[in-house]
């Protein structure tokens, strides 16, 4: 889970990282309210679940309140990267002498939290990367050891950095930020500038957080963090039932079982010459619960105008998919073909208890490739009759 700005910043604030006093604001109106509570020069950041703001002008800075509201005025309602502004952090703006880049991410490979930090930073950190590699100091933590002292000082000499004030304040920030990494459970900390202002004070003017979304269940707060209201709803309702669902731009609604046979029954139904809707995967357990709850992620989904239902039975029985989908069907009106695949485990016992039931507009197919062609043609049939 990606977290705002402004959010990150919060979790900074609590592990002793020096950020900028701000406000979050959603209008015009609230921007001069913050720029008035916080007096002087403000800078007015757009919130944004992506990066290089600056640079599309998302962030502006305002010498008084009048001014704040009209750089809101601007921000607001920007596209950034596909990324609509609905809300605005303003701070107090900083004066800036310097700019740093400090990182920690979850390194997969090494398997090891892996700190990056270079004085050239402010600007894209995979630039600096390309053009000057020896200016990235890059130190990895054995997270058995954990973090040791020596290692911030490693990364601060290394890094060329001489003022005694900034090494000592560098060195404990980096001290925090494992702190911060470790506590919140985040695959990625990122502080971008990291600057040093005209006084020599150190402090995050950016951050990116990213936390692990397998460990949100300990971190009651972070996960209420999240922002419903800029997710998709359909995608916000299949993560409250617990079903992977992603969309896409076609007729044909997609259920499988498992990450593998749900994409390819998306190349499936391609090759049959249809477009799949989108795509949800029951997962591996896929009770009959889960049945119900995928069906009725998919069909809140307004362009679906068929089901393609791939299920290819390993720990999940088929007889219980097929309850599922008969339970479903019950529960709700669906009014377009659903067309079956059962394979595997009691794939006969599932295929008897449709066969047996036979409700209207079910269509069960002994194949993969049989399935797509019939829920593709099915599309095409109720265009037709439409048209
Ligand atoms: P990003 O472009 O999304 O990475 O957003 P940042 O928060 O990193 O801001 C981009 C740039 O705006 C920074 O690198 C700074 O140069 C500038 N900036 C941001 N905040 C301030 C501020 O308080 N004062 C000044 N002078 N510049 C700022
Ligand atoms: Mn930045």
């Amino acid at each position: 889970m990606d977290l705002y700005e402004y959010q990150g910043k919060e979790l900074f604030r609590r592990y002793g990282i020096p950020v900028s006093d701000g406000r979050l604001a959603a209008s015009p109106a609230e921007v001069r309210q913050a720029a008035t509570e916080l007096g002087g020069t403000v800078v007015v950041k757009a919130q944004v679940l992506t990066g290089g703001r600056g640079k599309v002008g998302g962030i502006k800075l305002a010498n008084n309140p009048v001014e704040a509201e009209e750089r809101a005025r601007e921000i607001l309602g920007l596209d950034i990267r596909g990324h609509i502004v609905q809300k605005l952090w303003i701070e107090k703006a900083s004066h800036i002498a310097k700019e740093y880049y400090l990182s920690l991410a979850f390194d997969r490979g090494a398997k090891r939290p892996l700190y990056m930090f270079t004085t050239q930073g402010g600007v894209d950190i995979e630039e600096i990367a390309a053009s000057s590699p020896e200016a990235l100091v890059r130190l990895h933590v054995d997270p058995l050891e954990g973090f040791h002292p020596w290692q911030a000082r490693r990364l601060v000499y290394a890094a060329g950095v001489a003022e005694p004030g900034e090494q000592k304040q560098i060195v404990a920030i980096v001290g925090k930020l494992y702190e911060a990494f470790v506590g919140c459970d985040a695959m990625l900390c990122e502080i971008n500038p990291l600057i040093v202002t005209p006084e020599g004070e150190v402090k995050a003017l950016d951050s990116k957080f990213t936390v692990d979304d397998n460990a949100l269940f300990r971190h009651a707060d972070i996960a209420a963090m999240r922002d419903l209201a800029a997710a998709d709803p359909l995608e916000a309702l299949a993560r409250e039932k617990g079903v992977t669902y992603v969309k896409l731009d076609g007729e044909v609604g997609v259920l499988g079982n498992g990450a593998g046979l749900t994409m390819s029954t998306v190349d499936v139904v391609t090759f049959a010459g249809g477009r799949p809707a989108n795509f949800c995967d029951l997962g591996g357990g896929g009770d009959a619960q889960g049945v119900v709850d995928a069906l009725e992620v998919i069909t809140r989904d307004p362009q679906v105008d068929a089901i393609f239902f791939n299920i290819f039975g390993g720990i999940t029985r088929c007889d219980e998919v097929a309850r599922g989908i008969l339970q479903a069907l019950a529960q709700m009106t669906i009014d377009y073909p659903i067309v079956v695949r059962l394979d595997g485990t009691n794939a006969d016992e599932g295929r008897r208890i449709l066969a047996e039931a036979a409700p209207a507009g079910l269509h069960v197919e002994p194949t993969m490739l049989a399935a797509a062609r019939k829920a593709v043609a099915l599309v095409g049939a109720r265009s037709a009759r439409a048209g």
